[in-house]
């Protein structure tokens, strides 16, 4: 497979497979339980290790973490990437790599929780933020200050699916001198290349649908090999690296993810139109439906128009019945993660969202009755049944 390109089914089982040094290619990756590497003969041996960034000690490189790097690379179409312990982990070392004490960072307002307290803990280290909303270029164009160096957010919003230009972000982050850092963990690069529409920095949390199976915790960085440089410099002093085997697994995952983000897309599209036509639902946010307000930026900028198997869709605001529809579904059900090979909910109102204040849920479409569904590889019309008979709880 060397020096040619296939396409991407077929490279993502074939990238990031040889390990340097190595000259043994088991079938399957290898996983280097190891928590270093011995270095054989004297001084000079040790030297020469050290100065071509060999394999010494864990916490600095592995060949797990390498493999792995290899591939999403390749999936992100960037030049080099880090592989992180969390998704976590990974934004707070990219953020902390390129922001300083005196810097400005301007953010998407509906970003991840935790990532947003993560921002509110760095003013605490001098570095100032603006949230904004995301989907709306110009907002963050007038949040720019002197001192702004970092423009970070997500490609679709949780949990209303708002996209964001990020071609047009890119500019407005270029001209001012800051960098674009995105968030893809929702949308994934099956569906946008995000480097490839300008941004510096695309994050993952691999937890999520990179790998698919809901088994491990990891995240990841791409961008240009002197951003990820600097980030990898900094994540061997933060001590936020990857471990051995959760990066063997989700490098073993990757290898499926065309076969289960098609799957999980056109699931989602079919789904999306099916609820749009049931009488009991309100609302239903996904590009694929009628009255979806970004149809044009979906089209322009993801793949078939969609964004990935993310949807989230309102019924009315009645407790009783949501928690009888809840009750009746069979395949669907209750997990407070998402990008896993089967269908599950979640309820921002009482679980992602449940500390907001009341107006901040409202303006954010956030009602009671708002269900997001992570979208699964099940056959498409078992889902649409089973959705549509859990419905006749509002009957
Ligand atoms: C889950 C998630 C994270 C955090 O990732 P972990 O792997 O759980 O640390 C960050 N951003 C988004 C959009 C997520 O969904």
């Amino acid at each position: 497979m060397e020096n040619e390109e296939f396409s991407f089914d077929t490279e993502l089982l074939y990238k990031g497979d040889k390990v340097k040094g190595c000259d043994i290619v088991p079938e399957a990756a290898p996983i280097f339980l190891t928590s270093a590497f011995n270095i054989f003969g004297d001084l000079d041996d040790v030297n020469s290790t050290y100065e071509s960034k060999g394999y010494t000690y864990i916490r600095t490189r592995n060949p797990n973490r390498h493999m792995l790097a290899d591939k999403i690379t390749y999936l992100e179409n960037g030049e080099d990437s880090a592989i992180f312990s969390s998704g976590m982990g990974a934004i707070q070392t990219v953020l902390f790599t390129f922001l300083k004490s005196g810097d400005h960072i301007i953010a998407g307002d509906t970003l991840y929780g935790e990532s947003i307290e993560l921002i509110e803990i760095m003013s605490e280290y001098g570095i100032e933020y603006t949230f904004v909303d995301f989907s709306d270029a110009d907002a963050v164009k007038k949040a720019v200050k002197p001192n702004t160096k970092v423009i970070y957010g997500e490609t679709a919003s949780n949990p209303c699916v708002a996209l964001a230009d990020i071609e047009a972000l890119a500019k407005i982050a270029h001209e001012n001198g800051a960098l674009l850092i995105v968030d893809n963990t929702f949308v994934t690069a099956y569906a946008v290349k995000c480097l490839d529409l300008g941004a510096d920095i695309v994050i993952n949390s691999l937890t999520k649908f990179i790998n698919g199976h809901s088994d491990a915790l990891l995240g990841s960085a791409t961008g240009s090999k002197e951003l990820i440089d600097k980030v990898l410099t900094r994540q061997s002093i933060f001590g936020t690296t990857g471990g051995t085997f959760n990066t063997w697994l989700v490098q073993r995952s990757m290898q499926t993810l065309g076969l289960r983000m098609r799957q999980q897309m056109k699931n989602a599209d079919k789904l999306a139109r099916a609820l749009e036509k049931n009488p009991h639902v309100l609302k239903v946010n996904y590009p694929t439906v009628e009255n979806y307000p970004q149809k044009e930026l979906a089209k322009r900028l993801f793949k078939d128009g969609m964004c990935g198997a993310m949807l989230s869709f309102e019924m009315p605001s009645d407790r009783a019945k949501i928690n009888d529809f809840m009750k009746r579904l069979k395949i669907c059900h209750y997990a407070p993660t998402l990008g896993g090979v089967r269908t599950t909910m979640s309820h921002p109102a009482t679980s992602s969202h449940r500390d907001l204040p009341d107006d901040m849920k409202a303006s954010l479409g956030i009602t009671e009755g708002l269900l997001r569904i992570s979208v699964g590889i099940e056959d498409a019309d078992d889902l649409i049944a089973d959705f549509t008979q859990a419905l006749k709880a509002f009957d």
